[in-house]
C-alpha cells in the first residue's frame, strides 16, 4: 500500500493534519467547556447582583415610606412606587435566571412572594400618610407585621444568596480547571503533533535515505571510473526502484558506448598506424621511384655498356643496400649471360653462363635459395650460400637475370620489383639505342664502320696523333677485279665476297685499328700508334689471308680474291682533315694496281 513514494508523503500529511484537527478539536471543547463556565459564574453574579438590587429597592421604598410618615415630607414618599415596581422587575428576573436551578428557583419564587407581601404591606402606612392619617401609619408599622416579614425575607434571601455564592464559587472552580485542562491539553496535543511529525519525517527520512545513499555510491563509483557500477536489490519505493532501473539502463548504454568508443579509438588507432605506414611505405616507394628515375634517366644516356655498368654499379646498391650483386645480360646469340656490372664485392671477371644454369630464367620467375639445401641451386652460383635470381623481362622476352648475393626481405620486394623493371626496359632501351647508333655509323652488309664513321674517327685520330706527337697511319684496300665476281656469279656473289674479305680484314687487324668500308669494293683501315713500315706486315698478312679465301655461294666456289694495298702515315704537313692522309694511301693504292694488283705498297708521300 506505501510501496510509492508519494502515497507515504500524502500518509504523513494525513497523520499530521489529523493530529492537528484533533488537537484544534480538543482545544475548540475545551475552550466551550470553559466558555461555559464562565457564563454560569456570569450568570451567578447576575443572579446575586439582581438580587441584591431587588433587596436594594424594597429597603430604599421602606426607608422613604418611613421617611414620609416621620417627617410628613412628600418627598420621602414621592420614589416609593418606583422602587417597589424596580424591587418587583428585579425579583421576576431573578425568578427567571434562576429557572436552570430548579432548589434555587423555588427560593426565588418564595422570595419574590414575600418582596411583594413586604410592598403591600409598606404601601398602607404610605397611603394612610397621604390621606393625612400619620398616626394610623404610625401604628400600621409599630404593629411590626411588616418588621417580621422583613426579617424572613433578609433571612431568606441570604440564605438564597450564601447558596448562589456557592454555586458560584464551584462554577468558578470549575472554569479554572477546565482553563487548565485546556492548557495541558494544548499543550500535550502539541507535543503529541510534534512527536507524530517527528516520527512520520524520521521514518520518511530513513525510508530515503538508504537508496539515495545507493544511488550516491553507485554514481560516485561510476564517476571515478568503475563502468560497471550498478544499484543492486530494492530501494524501498517505487519511485527509487524507477530512479534505480533508470539509471542502470543508463551505465549499461553508458558502458556499451564506452566500450563502442574503446573499439572505435582501437581501430581509429590501428587505420592511424596503417595510414602511417601506408604513409611511411609510399614515401619509400617514392623515394625507390624518384631514385630509379633517376638510374633510368642515366642508363639511357649512356653511350656505351661501360657507362652501363657505371650506372648499376652506383644505383643498384642505393636500391638494394648491403646486398652484393652481378648483373646478367644475353649476348646477341642469346646462347650466354655475359656480367654487365657487378657491385658490393662480386666482379663481373666470371665469362657468364648459359641460360640453362639458371634456375629463374628456366622457369621465367625468381629463384632463391633462404638456406642452404632447401632448393635447387643454380648451376652459375659459386657457394651454397643464400642468394636470389630475378629473370629481367622486358615485352614478354627474358633478356637476363639480377643475380643477389643474400636473401631479399620482403620489405625490399617492392624494391626488387620496380629495380629490375626499370633496369629491364633501361637494358632494352640502351640496347635499342646501341644499335641505332651502330645502324648510322655501321655498313649493314659487312658490319664494318661506314665511311662517315671513318672520317669522323679519322678526324680525331689525327688530332690525338699530333697532339701525342704518336704515329698515325692510314691503309685503302680494294678488291681487284671485283667487278668481274658480279658480272659472273651475280651481285650477291660480290655481297658475299665482300663480306667475307670484310671478315677477315675485321679479325686480322688490332683491335684498336678501325676497319671501315670506304664504298664499294673498297675499304680503309686507321691504324693508330703505328708507322706505314710497321703496318706493312699486318697488311702483308692480311692480304695473304685473303688470296687464301675461299667464298662458296649457291653450291659454287667464287673463285680466288685478291686485294691491293695502299698505306700512307699522317704527317704534319697535312691537312688536319684527313683528306691529304687519304689521297695519299689512294695514290699508294693506285700505285699497287698498277703494278700488277694483289700487293701492298707504301706512299710515296710518306716521310
Ligand atoms: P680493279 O681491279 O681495277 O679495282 O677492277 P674492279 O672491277 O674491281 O673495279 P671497278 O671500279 O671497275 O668495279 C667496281 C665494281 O664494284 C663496280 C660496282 O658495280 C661494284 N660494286 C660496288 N659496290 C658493290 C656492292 O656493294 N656489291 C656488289 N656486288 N658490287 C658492288
Ligand atoms: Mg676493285
Ligand atoms: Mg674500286
Amino acid at each position: 500500500m506505501f510501496a510509492s513514494l508519494a502515497t507515504r508523503i500524502a500518509a504523513i500529511g494525513a497523520i499530521i493534519i489529523l493530529a492537528l484537527v484533533s488537537l484544534a478539536g480538543l482545544l475548540a471543547d475545551a475552550s466551550h467547556q470553559t466558555r461555559e463556565s464562565f457564563r454560569q459564574v456570569k450568570h451567578s453574579a447576575a443572579v446575586i447582583e439582581t438580587t441584591e438590587e431587588a433587596l436594594g429597592d424594597l429597603r430604599d421604598a421602606e426607608s422613604g415610606q418611613r421617611g414620609f410618615v416621620l417627617t410628613h415630607n412628600p418627598a420621602y414618599a414621592r420614589s416609593f412606587d418606583q422602587r417597589v415596581a424596580s424591587a418587583v422587575a428585579n425579583i421576576d428576573q431573578v425568578v427567571r435566571l434562576t429557572s436552570d436551578n430548579p432548589l434555587q428557583h423555588t427560593r426565588a419564587r418564595e422570595i419574590a412572594s414575600l418582596m411583594k407581601q413586604r410592598a403591600t404591606i409598606l404601601r398602607r402606612p404610605l397611603d394612610l400618610g397621604q390621606r393625612g392619617d400619620f398616626a394610623g401609619a404610625l401604628a400600621v408599622i409599630a404593629s411590626g407585621k411588616g418588621h417580621d416579614l422583613m426579617d424572613a425575607l433578609t433571612v431568606r434571601i441570604q440564605g438564597f444568596l450564601e447558596d448562589e455564592h456557592a454555586l458560584q464559587t464551584a462554577r468558578g472552580e470549575a472554569a479554572d480547571q477546565r482553563l487548565s485542562r485546556s492548557k495541558w491539553t494544548s499543550m500535550a496535543g502539541a507535543a503529541v503533533v510534534a512527536l507524530i511529525v517527528l516520527v512520520a519525517f524520521a521514518l520518511f527520512i530513513r525510508g530515503i535515505r538508504r537508496p539515495i545513499d545507493a544511488m550516491m555510491a553507485a554514481m560516485t563509483d561510476l564517476g571515478s571510473g568503475q563502468g560497471n557500477a550498478r544499484i543492486e536489490g530494492g530501494m524501498g519505493s517505487r519511485e527509487f526502484n524507477r530512479m534505480a532501473r533508470g539509471y542502470n539502463a543508463m551505465a549499461d548504454r553508458l558502458e556499451l558506448a564506452i566500450v563502442d568508443q574503446r573499439r572505435s579509438e582501437g581501430k581509429l588507432h590501428l587505420a592511424n598506424a596503417e595510414l602511417h605506414t601506408n604513409a611511411e611505405a609510399l614515401r619509400e616507394r617514392g623515394d625507390v621511384i624518384e631514385l630509379l628515375g633517376g638510374m633510368a634517366h642515366r642508363m639511357q644516356a649512356a653511350r656505351t655498356d661501360d657507362e652501363l655498368a657505371q650506372v648499376i654499379r652506383v644505383f643498384v646498391p642505393k636500391v638494394l643496400p648491403e646486398l652484393p650483386g652481378v648483373l646478367y645480360a644475353h649476348n646477341n646469340s642469346r646462347n650466354l649471360l655475359i656480367p654487365i656490372a657487378g657491385w658490393g664485392g662480386l666482379d663481373t671477371g666470371d665469362d657468364g653462363f648459359a641460360p640453362d644454369q639458371c634456375w629463374a630464367l628456366r622457369r621465367g620467375r625468381s629463384h632463391c635459395l633462404v638456406e642452404p639445401g632447401d632448393d635447387i641451386v643454380c648451376g652459375h652460383v659459386k657457394d651454397g650460400e643464400a642468394y636470389h635470381c630475378e629473370p629481367l623481362l622486358a615485352g614478354g622476352e627474358v633478356i637476363g637475370v639480377l643475380y643477389l648475393h643474400g636473401q631479399i626481405g620482403a620489405e625490399h620486394r617492392f624494391r626488387l620489383t620496380v629495380l629490375t623493371e626499370n633496369i629491364a626496359s633501361a637494358l632494352v632501351n640502351h640496347r635499342l639505342q646501341r644499335s641505332l647508333r651502330e645502324q648510322t655509323i655501321r655498313d649493314p652488309l659487312t658490319g664494318l664502320f661506314n665511311r662517315r664513321y671513318m672520317e669522323e674517327a679519322l678526324t680525331l685520330e689525327i688530332a690525338r696523333s699530333s697532339r701525342s706527337g704518336a704515329p698515325l697511319s692510314l691503309v685503302m684496300c680494294d678488291v681487284d677485279h671485283f667487278k668481274r665476281f658480279n658480272d659472273e656469279f651475280g651481285h650477291d656473289a660480290g655481297d658475299a665476297v665482300l663480306q667475307a674479305v670484310a671478315a677477315e680484314m675485321r679479325s686480322r687487324f688490332r683491335d684498336g685499328d678501325v676497319v671501315c668500308r670506304f664504298g664499294g669494293e673498297e675499304f680503309t683501315i686507321i691504324a693508330p700508334g703505328t708507322t706505314a713500315e710497321a703496318l706493312m706486315n699486318r697488311v702483308e698478312m692480311v692480304r695473304q689471308a685473303i688470296t687464301e679465301i675461299s667464298v662458296r655461294q649457291q653450291g659454287r666456289t667464287l673463285g680466288a680474291i685478291s686485294m691491293s694495298f695502299g698505306i700512307a702515315t699522317w704527317s704534319d704537313t697535312m691537312a688536319r682533315d684527313g683528306s691529304t692522309l687519304i689521297q695519299a694511301a689512294d695514290a699508294a693504292l693506285y700505285d699497287a694496281k698498277r703494278g700488277g694488283r694483289n700487293m701492298a705498297l707504301i706512299s710515296r708521300l710518306a716521310a
